[in-house]
């Protein structure tokens, strides 16, 4: 059976596996993302070579490779022309990983290689257009249409993250002011909570971010009587008007049949997901929401795993 060599590039943690026709993912690979480009090319490397070293019986030796990640992508899929949270700004990575492996590159923007991802395999499957929001480190967004993922001209569509939330406001990762992503985004969520409520209580850091805060831990704090509650409270209350005008504006910019929501920030704050479904039909015309579906998402890594071997055109085309 074919197989594609898949990756899942993500803020905090990377993912690799063999993904073979039947959508089975196989050799499951965990990389840590750190911030210097040489270690994590390194270990980037050592995940390929264990995965390639043992393909199961039955599978064939990938001849190529699709990488879902955050940032933006040029047209060609060659690089990463911006990665804020990567260490991978402006390399040219499907060179480097075609140069050291021999396997065809394609790079992949990771919302929109998970939306082909639920497109293909999830409970929305089949839903054209099928609208997907993913509230992690950063604010993914993906838009099938026509069963394939909405690129714009030049490749940068669908950043509705840094779209303006504050005028003035909160500095963006990107740079920019009063973005979405510096509001409801989970740096942006648990940057906020180290500096204006301290480190985390020690109960609370349970799988420990850059700064010892996760969205649950905030989330627990809000709700334990304390010197951190209000300041806890406070986040949450600007994350969650972020989250609800961001959901609410991109329906109606883009009138989805179906819409999936995931990412981190929810599954570390369940309430938050009830919270936009219901502010939707509030904030937007009847046309959009009469038949708007939310539907649960697969659970994001292999997701963006089955999207970003969609995209290396190998697996699943007829061609
Ligand atoms: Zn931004």
């Amino acid at each position: 059976m074919r197989t594609v060599l898949a990756g899942d590039l993500g803020g905090t943690k990377c993912r690799f596996a063999l993904i073979s026709a039947d959508f089975g993912v196989h050799g499951v690979q965990h990389v840590p993302t750190v911030r210097e480009r040489g270690p994590f090319l390194a270990a980037l490397e050592r995940a390929i070579e264990t995965i390639l070293s043992a393909v199961p019986a039955g599978l064939e030796r990938p001849t190529a490779a699709g990488f879902g990640t955050a940032g933006v992508i040029p047209r060609d899929g060659r690089s990463i022309e911006v990665a804020p949270n990567l260490p991978l700004d402006g390399f040219p990575l499907a060179q480097h990983v075609e140069a050291r492996f021999g396997l065809r590159t394609t790079l992949l923007n990771d919302g929109r290689a998970s939306a082909w991802g639920e497109f293909l395999r999830g409970h929305a499957a089949g839903r054209d257009p099928l609208l997907c929001l993913f509230f992690g480190t950063g604010i993914g967004i993906g838009l099938i249409v026509d069963g394939k993922p909405f690129a714009g001209a030049t490749n940068a569509a669908g950043e509705i993250g840094h779209t303006t939330f504050r005028p003035g406001g909160r500095r963006c990762p990107c740079g920019g002011l009063g973005h979405f992503e510096a509001y409801c985004g989970g740096r942006a969520i648990t940057e906020r909570a180290l500096a204006e409520i301290g480190p985390p209580p020690a109960t609370a850091a349970s799988a420990p971010s850059a700064t010892g805060w996760t969205v649950g831990a905030v989330v627990r704090a809000a709700a334990t009587p304390g010197p951190g509650q209000a300041a806890a409270q406070a986040i949450l209350a600007e994350a969650e008007a972020a989250a609800c005008a961001l959901v609410a504006n991109a329906c109606t910019l883009l009138n989805p049949g179906a819409v999936v929501l995931g990412g981190g920030v929810l599954s570390g704050w369940p309430l938050l997901q009830e919270r936009i479904v219901a502010h939707v039909p509030t904030a937007t015309s009847r046309p959009i929401h009469r038949d708007l579906q939310f539907v649960p998402t697969l659970g994001g890594s292999d997701a963006i795993l089955w999207g970003a071997a969609a995209a290396t055109c190998s697996l699943w085309s007829a061609g």
